[in-house]
């Protein structure tokens, strides 16, 4: 067992209340006791590792509820684009470039930076799925990963492929969520195949919607409804659903996320750096909706860090409501673990909690931009940063703390692969 000691604890099992002078143990990869134990309990207890936290924070795992991964090799590499020509012309030519070896280092360097802010899973949207799970895998972490075809109904077999496969690798650290790119990549046929699959394996799905106004256009012209509305009306919401972005959506889009238990993941950085919109977040939450946050790709945004998103996400809103009370701390804590844990169906990854899984941030409150402690979920929300990251545990194991990593490789050897990579990709016609 590992036991935390002398820790503020986080649980987000009720708001954002803050126990003091508590504890957190973890068993394998599960959590078994959070409080102030005995003097029995300590007593009868065997522990491989005890730290004392002196007063940092423990926290649900930070949960990245929207990502492409492996997409680091184009950080960088095509900004300043509308969103249509970034995707068409720049990220779909180097993206046929992929393999499955290449997948593999490029997510193991986007783990790394997962890490390093705190979070302990990544819902993510990519392809070679093989060389993606391999990399989470052999790092230790967790991810869950969506469907991401687009094209002709013909590709549907690929959906239901993945969905037994990865379900059953007989690790816990992996799972799968059926899904399709977005409606403007989708034939109709693959759109309604969605649904029926949604029905057959009474299971919830997952896509892009309503990112910006030209794909909302666009759908109303070729269905006479919106995305969120075409997904509900073949039924591929009937068992829940996951939708990423909803930047331009109506009051009935958002009466039927309320209804279908949807969750809706906001990419606040992404959406502003392809000057996209920011989402009706604060709308979506008086409607009672569940939000997650999500970075989206290392592309559109560049980071994966869930600190950044964070800040985003309240200030964003107040600057669009006009309203320095909207989208308060508590509101932004919820999305980026509970939240995130909905959208991907992990509610064994939510709450800090005996029996749940051990995915844990511990945050350095001993730090200059942590003081005063006036109020520690403000802090984090408006003031901390990922250098605020201690430790990251996945699964019980501790996979990051004080700037070292522990995921079974080289972290020199990872950027090497990942530039090695990069360059190969552009030299090739
Ligand atoms: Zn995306």
């Amino acid at each position: 067992m590992i036991r935390f000691y002398n820790a503020r604890v986080l649980t987000m099992a009720k708001g954002t209340e803050i126990q003091q002078n508590a504890e957190v143990w973890t068993d394998g990869d599960k959590i078994s006791f959070v409080g102030v134990p005995t003097r029995q309990q300590l007593d009868e207890a065997v522990f491989e590792r005890q730290t004392d936290l002196k007063g940092d924070l423990i926290m649900p795992g930070l949960k990245n509820a929207h990502t492409h991964s492996a997409m680091t090799f184009l950080r960088s590499y095509a900004d300043d684009l509308p969103l249509q020509d970034w995707l068409f012309k720049q990220v779909f030519p180097m993206e046929a470039k992929l393999n499955e070896d290449r997948i593999y280092h490029l997510t193991k360097l986007a783990i790394l930076e997962y890490l390093t802010c705190g979070c302990t899973a990544a819902f993510d949207m990519y392809f070679f799925r093989d060389g993606y799970v391999r990399a989470c895998v052999e790092s230790g972490f967790r991810s869950v990963m969506c469907g991401s075809v687009s094209g002709e109904e013909s590709r549907l077999c690929e959906l239901e492929d993945e969905i037994k496969k990865y379900n059953s690798t007989g690790s816990g650290l992996i799972s799968y969520m059926l899904g399709i790119h977005a409606e403007y990549t989708c034939s109709k046929g693959l759109i309604k195949g969605l649904g029926e699959l949604a029905r057959k394996y009474k299971a919830p799905t997952a896509m892009h919607n309503s990112e910006t106004q030209k794909e909302v256009d666009e759908c109303i012209s070729r269905y006479g409804m919106t995305p969120t509305q075409l997904f509900e009306s073949v039924g591929a919401f009937d068992f829940g659903g996951t939708t990423f972005h909803n930047v331009y959506l109506t009051l009935e889009d958002m009466d039927i996320f309320r209804r279908r238990k949807v969750v809706c993941v906001h990419c606040p950085a992404s959406n502003l750096k392809l000057a996209s919109g920011i989402a009706p977040v604060a709308e979506m939450e008086k409607m009672g909706i569940e939000i997650a946050l999500g970075t989206d790709g290392p592309a559109s945004n560049n980071a994966l860090d869930m600190f950044r998103e964070m800040y985003l996400m309240t200030t964003l809103q107040k600057v669009s409501c006009k309203d320095a009370s909207a989208c308060r701390p508590q509101t932004v804590l919820k999305a980026v673990t509970v939240g995130g844990a909905r959208a991907m169906c992990l509610d064994e990854c939510d709450i800090i909690a005996p029996g749940k899984q051990a995915d844990l941030v511990v945050i350095d409150l001993n730090k200059p931009n942590m003081q005063p402690l006036n109020n520690i979920p403000a802090n984090i929300v408006y003031s901390a940063d990922k250098t605020n990251v201690r430790l990251t545990m996945c699964a019980g194991k501790v996979l990051y703390e004080n700037g070292e990593f522990f995921v079974g490789d080289d972290v020199h050897r990872i950027y090497a692969n990942a530039n090695r990579i990069i360059n190969e990709m552009k030299n090739e016609v």
